[in-house]
């Protein structure tokens, strides 16, 4: 007899979106979370007139699962859209300066950013014949497609600022498996473009960026206590042991030990707890999850008058590249981002510092995290005001990096968990790091999970829930 169907170990958002997709098919769904509170990384902090993020900020989602959930859970009316203004640009530090990443071509052939030589390797890239290999690094990639001008004053302030990864060594199709997916399809970028362009009015669904009101605390919040998704905090996981046809989990709790019977165990904590989890059970996944690499980061908030600052901040922010010998990796203009951020008067700017790029940044002193920022900002965008609200978060497991060959490890991960039958593997180290990817692959292992419940109820009737039987 088994407590429940599914069990899953880890409340962040790969774990509750798992929990949420399976528990609108009506499975019995648990999620056992050591910490307080769900959210994992994601924590949103509204207080003295700032709504600050701990991890994510906004979701910039293009995937139709994403539209889906948030629709059927009911957050369509919480959603906070990106604002116009911060539509207006994407500045990247150039020479000591910001420069807005022209999205058009004629502001590509007038943008400073380039040299003449640089512009004619990017128009040449239609030309460029595909030659993707699986080992392949963003550098190479970038370089081999666009030149090495767009790697070193774009791509790599994109990947070391998004991703907290080095070029150098991030793995091109884990890392930009859209852009490397419009070579193999259509042989080129340009092409590519082109193509997704005429094809997208029929097809995908329309990109946007939004949070929430109340920040990406709320995302969590309505997914942790929608209907079926039972959700048990303090429950840290010690111990994961097959029994028959299913697994018995057991946690320590404030209230002693607690034990569960399920069909489907779904780890979703970060790689090195899950390696902690499996390794009793199996050496060799374990062994796969501890070469999983994690970048560190540090993220300072500043709060601060709209008017000790100079810049018009006319955008979401800015990106760095290495080149630029910056502390900083990135800085979103939060309160041009979305209008609930700062108290009227008052702007809110988020730095990324550390990363792949500088990870000792994450063992500075606060005091050293914020001098070292404002001393950026200053020239930047005119900062010459003193911040009145500072808020500091150091995540040392920040980023999972997908370097060298992580396309065969993830296939290896996959390959090997499937030894265990109802034993499944999803977190943020596995098929993208963003919100989006988290949300559309916990909705592809659901369905998994279903395909093989209708599978074990062609031969266990009893076993299978109502909702189960009739897919
Ligand atoms: C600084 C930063 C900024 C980011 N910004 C963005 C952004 O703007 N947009 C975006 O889309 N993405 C962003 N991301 C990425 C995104 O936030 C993360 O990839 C995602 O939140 C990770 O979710 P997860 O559920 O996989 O892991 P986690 O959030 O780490 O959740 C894992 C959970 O497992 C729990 N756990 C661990 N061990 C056990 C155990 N033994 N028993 C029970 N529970 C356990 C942990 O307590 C935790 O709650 C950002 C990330 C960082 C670090």
């Amino acid at each position: 007899m088994h407590d429940i169907d599914a069990l899953i170990i880890g409340g962040g958002i790969s774990g509750l979106s798992t929990a949420w997709w399976l528990a609108q098919s009506g499975l019995s769904v648990e999620v056992w979370e050591a910490a307080a509170r769900p959210g994992g990384k994601i924590q949103s902090e509204q207080r003295d007139g700032y709504l600050t993020e701990q991890t994510a900020s906004l979701l910039l989602n293009f995937r139709p699962e994403v539209a889906d959930m948030v629709h059927l859970a009911g957050l369509e009316a919480k959603k906070a859209a990106r604002t116009t203004a911060a539509e207006a640009n994407r500045y990247l530090v150039h020479q000591g300066r910001l420069v807005s990443l022209p999205m058009r071509l004629g502001g590509l052939v007038r943008s400073p950013l380039w040299s003449g030589r640089g512009k004619l390797r990017l128009l040449l890239e239609p030309f460029i014949p595909a030659g993707e290999h699986e080992g392949e690094t963003v550098s190479e990639f970038i370089t081999r497609r666009l030149g090495r001008e767009m790697l070193d004053k774009v791509m790599d302030a994109f990947v070391a600022g998004i991703l907290a990864a080095d070029p150098d060594y991030a793995n091109a199709a884990a890392t930009l498996p859209r852009l490397t997916a419009l070579e193999r399809c259509y042989g080129s970028l340009t092409a590519g473009v082109f193509m997704h362009r005429v094809l997208r009015r029929r097809t995908a669904c329309r990109a946007e960026t939004f949070s929430f009101q109340g920040g990406m605390g709320t995302l969590i919040d309505t997914l942790s206590s929608s209907p079926g998704v039972h959700l048990r905090s303090q429950h840290a996981v010690a111990d994961l042991a097959p029994a028959r046809r299913g697994w018995r989990v057991s946690a320590t709790t404030p209230l002693g030990g607690r034990s569960v019977t399920a069909r489907h165990v779904v780890v979703s904590t970060p790689a090195s707890a899950a390696a902690r989890l499996i390794a009793p059970l199996d050496q060799n996944i374990a062994g796969l999850l501890q070469t999983i690499r994690y970048a560190p980061l540090a993220v300072v908030h500043l709060g601060m008058d709209r008017s000790g600052v100079g810049h018009p901040l006319d955008g979401a922010g800015f990106l760095v590249p290495g080149c630029e010998g910056l502390p900083l990796n990135g800085n979103q203009w939060m309160s041009t981002l979305f209008g609930d951020r700062a108290p009227a008067g008052k702007v809110l700017l988020t730095s990324y510092l550390g990363g792949a790029r500088r990870p000792e940044a994450v063992e500075w002193s606060n005091e050293r995290l914020v001098d070292e920022t404002l001393a950026a900002l200053r020239p930047l965008i005119g900062v010459g005001a003193d911040p009145e609200m500072v808020r500091i978060h150091r995540h040392h497991e920040g980023l999972p990096l997908y370097y060298g060959a992580h396309p065969a490890l993830e296939r290896e991960i996959a390959a090997t968990a499937r030894r265990h039958p109802g034993l499944h593997l999803e977190a943020n180290y596995l098929g993208g790091v963003s919100v989006r990817d988290r949300i559309a692959r916990g909705r592809a292992l659901a369905r998994r999970i279903l395909m093989q419940e209708r599978d074990v109820s062609a031969v266990y009737p009893a076993v299978a829930s109502p909702l189960i039987a009739g897919l």
